[in-house]
């Protein structure tokens, strides 16, 4: 082994909350092999790198050959599973190993995936498969490049070994960089063993990481982060709404306190507009449908809150008004944060009187109506906007018939100011900007991550790039922005 140059680790959640984390070490593995570098994010993180040999690299980030700073802990977190609740979840196969704080001033956390197994593994291997650990690569990227707050992969790499699930997959480890792994289901796990003081402690360090312009003197920070926390994941969950994603599997503990998001395991995103649509074939009830995830996210906001409560006053009657308050005016918030990004997909502008809004709300409704009767791709149907107001109406009547759209269209024409047969580049710009071109679409990542376990990166690392610039159209991709087939979207379900 190669000395590593010192790490700018500062881990202060290690030093602050020794007691809310197991100290543990990665399993030791046969054969490590760097498959994936995040070299952006790496310089973001200022991370010395750059003077690595790749088989360094690869011990690195296989947890080998750790740097003399990092003090990897399994976490400790409860969760919420599909409604049910498991008090002792934890990192059953993650070990948060250092914190920087990167170029602009951000602490993050770096931990791995699929390191072995903790106390926390409950009979689970601990490991990672190599498909699985690049799905999150790349839903990672995708959704970072879509200016929505998420988790990304700083590494990947293989271990030599097999895992075991319903086939057998390569062992990989991803490297996961959060703003934090703290998560709802943190909280509900000191709650639930009455441990006030720790729930305190932890409450303040959130807060203090997370919102620190929230910290008053007056204010319960638990009062203070249940809002913030209210907000970020109003936002959140919109933003995911405007791009068609479903994450998948939005139980507390895959829910963060950052508003980034986390654990997208079966996500994906949605092709033909159906807001029923479920990818993941564990959500036999589909709990996390598309169209359930407002309404899941303030159910899990009720957990914390729930969480909270005794820290959020002496009396009970006054900490459940104020936890409810809290909660009551999360679909309003959620409301406005939707409504923001679909007048921006529209092109509309964001005027502030009572009947706009509701004229608005009726545009955007009838759209998605019709995008739902007609079954249209929701991403090539916002984007077909962009050449409609460029005088080519072809892609847009390819995805929906007449006579709807016409009617539609016209109320559309109307509010955007575009004149029948005037071209107007300056909204076309403006569309383009707010509508993908290019989304992670089903068929091609499942195409890439099994090229990938049997052996050729090349097509994952294709549609990498791809999806790096999903506002651009580029024609050397055009098969990678092409719905799925009916064929292969046959498997998916709707609830
Ligand atoms: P998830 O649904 O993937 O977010 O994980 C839920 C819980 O199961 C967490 O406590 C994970 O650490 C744990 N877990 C998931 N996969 C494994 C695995 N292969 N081995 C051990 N624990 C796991
Ligand atoms: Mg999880
Ligand atoms: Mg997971």
């Amino acid at each position: 082994h190669v000395a590593l140059p010192p790490f700018p680790f500062d881990n202060t959640f290690v030093r602050e909350l020794p007691d809310f984390a197991i100290p543990w070490q990665p399993d030791p593995v046969p054969d490590p092999k760097l498959v994936y570098l995040n070299h952006e994010l790496a310089a973001e993180l200022d991370l010395p790198l750059a003077m690595l040999d790749e088989a360094t690299c690869a011990a690195l980030f296989t947890g080998q050959q750790l740097p003399a700073e990092a003090e990897p802990v399994a976490q400790a977190y409860a969760g919420h599973q599909f409604g049910g609740f498991a008090p002792v979840l934890g990192d059953g196969r993650a070990l948060l190993w250092g914190e920087v704080v990167d170029r602009h001033g951000n602490r993050r956390d770096l931990m791995f995936k699929g390191s072995g197994p903790t106390p926390f593994s409950r009979g689970g291997d601990g490991k990672g498969a190599l498909g699985a650990m690049l799905k999150e690569a790349l839903y990672g990227e995708a959704l970072h490049a879509l200016g929505i707050p998420t988790t990304r992969a700083l590494a990947v790499a293989t271990t030599g070994e097999w895992v075991v699930r319903t086939h057998r997959h390569p062992g990989a480890i991803l490297t996961r960089v959060a703003a934090s792994h703290l998560r709802v289901g943190t909280f509900a796990f000191f709650a639930a063993l009455g441990e006030r003081e720790k729930l305190e402690r932890l409450t303040r360090y959130a807060l203090a990481r997370h919102y620190p312009e929230r910290v008053t003197d007056t204010a319960p920070p638990a009062l203070a982060l249940l809002e913030a926390v209210a907000e970020q994941h109003a936002h959140l969950v919109a933003q995911w709404m405007a791009v068609g994603f479903i994450h998948g599997v939005m139980n507390t503990d895959n829910m963060t306190i950052s508003g980034e998001s986390i654990d997208f395991g079966p996500c994906a995103f949605l092709e033909p507009f159906d807001p029923q649509t479920v990818f993941s074939s564990i959500d036999r009830f589909g709990r996390y449908a598309y169209r359930e995830q407002p309404r899941i996210a303030q159910w899990n906001l009720a957990r914390l809150a729930e969480a909270l409560l005794p820290l959020l006053d002496p009396d009970p009657h006054t900490a459940v008004t104020l936890a409810n308050r809290v909660l009551e005016r999360f679909p309003a918030l959620y409301e406005a944060a939707w409504l923001a990004a679909m007048r921006r997909k529209l092109g509309l502008t964001p005027d502030g009187d009572a009947r706009t809004i509701a004229h608005d709300r009726a545009l955007i409704s009838d759209w998605l109506d019709l995008l739902a009767t007609h079954a249209a791709d929701f991403t090539a149907a916002f984007r077909a906007l962009v050449r409609f107001s460029v005088g080519n109406d072809a892609p847009l009547r390819a995805l929906i018939p007449d006579p709807e759209l016409s009617r539609w269209l016209e109320r559309w024409q109307h509010r955007v100011g575009l004149v029948p047969g005037q071209l107007n580049h300056a909204l076309a710009e403006r569309l383009a900007q707010a509508n993908p071109w290019l989304i992670p679409r089903n068929e091609a990542v499942t195409a890439a991550l099994s090229a990938a376990e049997a052996g050729s990166l090349t097509p994952f690392e294709r549609l990498l790039v791809a999806i790096q610039n999903p506002f651009r159209e580029n024609p050397a991709y055009a098969d990678l922005a092409r719905p799925s087939s009916p064929e292969f979207l046959a498997q998916f379900r709707t609830t």
